[in-house]
């Protein structure tokens, strides 16, 4: 498991030059290449005449500064500081990054001569240094020895990279003065374990807290720090883009995006970084990373700057083009903020209200934190929870949005109907009892028409995603005349109903279910017919029952159950549109189309419904098949 330290752009002395970095861009050339020296233990890792080779690569497409990453042990390699000294002979600017255990006095004389910019890691357990001005005592040897060489000068700065952990930001804000009063220049880090697929904890420093330390660490600086820090370009405390720009290569020759970002492009004992760089379909995606990004990044108001740390984003969602997760812009509510008591607020009443708790809404978003309580209509026994039911949360987080706009307390004056649905995917499973932090905000109003995205995290992985498509009106819509049909049949016994459903909105459905038979085609053919007293009509809404979009979704979803005799679990959702609504005891026909998906157990799914011959609702999902076991 590799140790993954970031420090986002701020190793990057000098600041940023927008124009040489679009022109870099768009003629595929690079302004910067990271080398990792591996510490002991690291196999097959890249000889001197290789590491040469790399760094003539990256001088021919332009590159001129390079950033040696030390996992231990560099600065006292020969083969190191030779790699240095013919970086700065061939013209590059060289920048090392260690921990400066192998750090001796002479070392730090020969990197001075070079010109070489040093970042010393502060270790995570020393404690701040007391004091300002003078180095205090006890200031780590090799750091001392940079200092006695002469370090920080013009043409060698001194960086001092502060780890961002539990260990207290009171420390880092330390760190930090102490730093500046030396002439040292101070920037943060922030540590993880392993790449995406690794075993991950939360991070141990929330969004707020970041926040609260960029706050305390810009006014620092406006007090006379003297870095750029309170003019960063990104608020995300560590987004960058290097990658539009930059490579890295590991210690065994692997080519990334950045060190930590573990896509693997290539490796240069078979590629040239040119080819990779002029021909690889990802590392094009990445180098414009403005058009690729999802989720808040795509539309908060520092879009057109900033795109988030990807490494981050693909560390907590398997997604290297998520939101931010750790961002506070969107995970912080800012400017006004108003308090909204959610469950008064939503005109969703009993068993069908699913939040609970305040939820906070600024002038771009709504965020409710609450925990999945351990019963509920999308639960089953187990405490296996139906996806399906975050997505009606999102909508009713929507709900309670705009019955704060309304000024309407009881949520009385809210009316509206979800009748779209898109690029839903459902990322982790779920269990009852787990914390949930649900976040939405618009993207389009127009009309009575509201868009809206949202997603759902438990701690910083994202489980759900979702863009819903809301219909603002007046009034509850009125049933259409002669809608209900009491003559509908009795539900057939011979219908082989999955006996591993035990939520109570899935056995609701399937006692819906009165006809099923499959066609010739394959095509799976129902008539769903819900009784008045179906638990989805119980609160959705008083007094005007309809069946909640999600109701219709997980129909779908079971209908395919009782053809395949499997247990399915829900994944994807997409083009799902709900033109009518569906009233207690009318007839549902429901046409069902399933096709294997590629190269795996998962199917694809199409579904049609019909009230009087007239399409009610369509909508396309995926799902995998579940390992065994009920719900
Ligand atoms: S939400 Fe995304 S784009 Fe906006 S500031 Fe945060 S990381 Fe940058």
């Amino acid at each position: 498991m590799m140790i993954q330290r970031c420090g986002g752009n701020q190793d990057w002395p000098g600041g940023r030059d927008e124009a040489e970095i679009e022109s870099a861009v768009r003629d595929k050339r690079l302004l910067s290449l990271e080398l990792e020296w591996a510490g002991s233990g690291r196999m097959r890792t890249l000889s001197p005449a290789e590491r040469e080779a790399v760094v003539e690569q990256a001088l021919a497409l332009g590159a001129r500064r390079f950033i040696l990453q030390d996992g231990g042990g560099a600065l006292a390699d020969r083969d190191a500081l030779a790699l240095l000294r013919r970086i700065r002979s061939r013209g590059g600017e060289a920048v090392v990054i260690t921990g400066g255990r192998s750090l001796s006095r002479a070392v730090a004389g020969e990197l001075a001569d070079l010109g070489v910019h040093v970042i010393w890691r502060w270790p995570a357990r020393r404690p701040a240094p007391i004091g300002r001005g003078a180095a205090p005592a006890g200031l780590p040897r090799n750091l001392a020895h940079l200092l006695s060489a002469g370090y920080p000068a013009p043409g060698f700065s001194l960086g001092i990279r502060i780890p961002v952990g539990r260990s207290g930001l009171r420390k880092v804000e330390k760190i930090w003065r102490w730093s500046r009063s030396l002439g040292l220049t101070p920037s943060l880090e922030r540590t993880w374990r392993g790449d995406a697929r690794e075993t991950r904890r939360g991070p141990s420093v929330s969004p707020a807290e970041l926040r609260t330390l960029a706050g305390r660490l810009a006014a620092i600086e406006a007090r006379g720090g003297g870095s750029d820090w309170s003019s960063r370009t990104f608020p995300a405390l560590f987004g960058c883009d290097r990658f539009r720009t930059s490579l890295a290569v590991t210690a065994e020759g692997d080519v990334r995006p950045c060190l930590g970002l573990g896509l693997k492009l290539g490796n240069v004992r078979e590629t040239d970084l040119g080819r990779i760089v002029g021909n690889d379909p990802v590392l094009a995606e990445m180098r414009n990373p403005r058009t690729k990004v999802n989720g808040f990044c795509r539309t908060c108001g520092f879009a057109a700057t900033c795109s988030g740390c990807r490494a981050l984003a693909r560390l907590w969602t398997d997604d290297p083009w998520a939101s931010d997760p750790e961002c506070w812009e969107k995970n912080v509510p800012a400017g006004d903020v108003h308090a909204v008591d959610v469950v008064r607020r939503i005109p969703h009443k009993g068993p069908m209200r699913f939040l609970r708790g305040t939820a906070w809404l600024d002038d771009k978003k709504a965020i409710l934190a609450m925990r999945l309580p351990r019963r509920g209509v999308f639960i089953a026994r187990d405490g296996t929870v139906i996806p399906l039911v975050l997505v009606e949360m999102l909508a009713q987080l929507c709900a309670a949005q705009r019955a704060h706009d309304l000024g309407s307390p009881d949520g009385s004056r809210v009316h509206g109907y979800l009748v779209g649905m898109d690029h839903v995917h459902f990322r982790k499973p779920i269990a009852a009892g787990d914390p949930l932090r649900l976040i939405v905000w618009n993207t389009l109003e127009l009309n009575e028409i509201n868009r809206v995205e949202g997603e759902v995290f438990r701690g910083p992985e994202l489980v759900a995603r979702a863009e819903l498509t809301l219909i603002k009106a007046e009034t509850w819509l009125a049933p259409e005349d002669g809608a209900a049909n009491d003559a509908s049949p009795a539900a057939d016994p011979r219908i082989p109903f999955p006996g591993w459903v035990s939520d109570p909105m899935g056995r609701g459905i399937l006692r819906a279910v009165r006809r099923f038979e499959v066609e010739a085609d394959g095509a799976l053919r129902a008539v769903l017919r819900f009784d008045p007293d179906f638990v989805g009509f119980d609160g959705h809404f008083p007094g005007h029952p309809v069946v909640p979009g999600v109701g219709l979704v997980y129909a779908g979803l079971l209908l395919a159950e009782i053809g395949l005799g499997r247990n399915l679990v829900f994944r994807s959702l997409k083009r799902a549109r709900f033109l009518k609504p569906v009233r207690p005891s009318v007839p549902l026909d429901v046409q069902v189309r399933i096709s294997r998906r590629d190269g795996d157990s998962g199917i694809a799914a199409e579904v049609k419904m019909l009230l009087g011959g007239e399409t009610a609702a369509k909508y396309e999902f995926g799902a995998d098949e579940a390992g065994g076991g009920g719900r």
